[in-house]
């Protein structure tokens, strides 16, 4: 008899966070490993376990195992749903995986070398343990399939070899749970809504009637805003010094792992430890993050002709009113709108998602 609960799996580069749902899509635990690639930790609820985590495959067993001593095995599921960074132009809606969905992902490797291959990891692990249960996925892009291709085009030729160079945008699930959860607050769904999504990654998104039509990542989830540790916007003759200077994977490097906040503030990428540092690097850091969220705001509001409300979502969007505060601050010009905080709810989108794609 197939099982009732949904598992949903995020497995990035140095954590694999899972959440299980029951039948009604209540969340009923949470088991993430973090610090893949040494002594790390797996945590269940509340209680942490130090544990020997070299590997992505390591830290999925130790998952698995620490699910089955909650009486949950593979097998027993009724499926499990992964989160997918990236689904290029093909995957622009939530898939059951299939061979031929598996090779999609697999074909947008090159566009999210950081992330499509732990995905695959992720889904090539359940297959082996339980080859009948269904697995699915949810495309972080799959939300801003909308944007026309006046925003979505770089001003490059249209050449075979260019293919695939274009602006996707990213955090598509949090903006698509956004969407549907918002009006809980605001009653009907404002028309020209700019939503913050404000993590260790951080967007914005132009949302008008509900769909996505600009947004500050582009190609890759490496622009836009200022983050955590990546540089967000950055002029590309910029990154060709860097490339000639420090080499590709040095490049690389510096502008994902050691920029952003961490690079301005040389304390952290933390925004909690940055609000309560008193440094002057600290706090530029922290003006500097509120500059651009609004400056690069300023974008999408022409994008959608306007605004008629702001909301907020993500660790730093849901939780620090200083942050909120400064951002709508510099967005006072716009006159007066409405303003909304929503907790993040990528994952109970995903079950949502998957159990859509089950029922049907
Ligand atoms: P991720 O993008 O990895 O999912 P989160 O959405 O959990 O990350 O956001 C993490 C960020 O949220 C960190 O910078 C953290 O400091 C920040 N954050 C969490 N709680 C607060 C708070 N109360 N005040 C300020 N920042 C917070």
């Amino acid at each position: 008899m197939a099982g009732t609960h949904i598992l949903v799996i995020n497995a990035g580069s140095s954590s694999i966070k899972t959440a299980l749902f029951d039948g009604d899509l209540a969340e009923v635990l949470r088991i993430e490993a973090t610090g893949i690639g040494g002594i790390g930790a797996v945590k269940t609820g509340a209680a942490s376990e130090p544990a020997d985590l070299p590997d992505n495959a390591a830290a999925l067993a130790a998952i698995f195992d620490a699910l089955s001593r909650q009486g949950i095995t593979l097998t027993s599921l009724r499926a499990v749903a992964h989160r997918v960074v990236h689904g290029g132009t093909a995957l622009t809606a939530p898939h059951r995986i299939t061979p031929a969905i598996r090779q999609a992902i697999a074909d947008c490797i090159s566009l999210a070398p950081l992330h499509n291959p732990h995905h695959l990891a992720a889904i090539d692990a359940v297959s082996a343990l339980a080859p009948d249960l269904p697995q699915c996925a949810s495309f972080d892009t799959a939300f801003h399939a909308t944007i026309p291709d006046i925003a979505r085009r770089y001003a490059l030729p249209d050449r075979p070899d260019l293919a695939g160079l274009q602006r996707y945008g990213f955090h598509g699930t949090s903006y698509a749970a956004l969407v549907r959860t918002l009006p809980q607050q605001s009653g009907t769904l404002p028309k020209r809504l700019l939503a913050f999504h404000l993590g260790n990654g951080a967007s914005a998104c132009a949302i008008l009637d509900g769909q996505s039509v600009a947004t500050t990542m582009g190609y890759s989830p490496l622009s836009g805003l200022t983050m955590g540790t990546r540089v967000g916007e950055i002029d590309a003759g910029a990154v060709l010094r860097l490339v000639r200077q420090l080499g590709l994977d040095q490049t690389e490097t510096l502008l994902n792992h050691h920029s952003g906040l961490l690079g301005l503030s040389g304390i952290s990428s933390d925004m909690r430890t940055l609000e309560n540092s008193d440094t002057p690097k600290a706090r530029f850091a922290i003006d500097h993050f509120c500059y651009w969220a609004a400056r690069q705001a300023g974008s999408l509001i022409a994008a959608m002709g306007g605004l008629d409300a702001v909301a907020f979502t993500g660790g730093i969007g849901e939780n620090s009113t200083l942050i909120r505060t400064a951002v709508l601050d510099k967005l006072s010009w716009m006159g007066k709108f409405p303003s909304y905080t929503v907790a993040a709810q990528e994952e109970i989108q995903i079950a949502g998602e998957a159990n859509a794609l089950l029922t049907t």
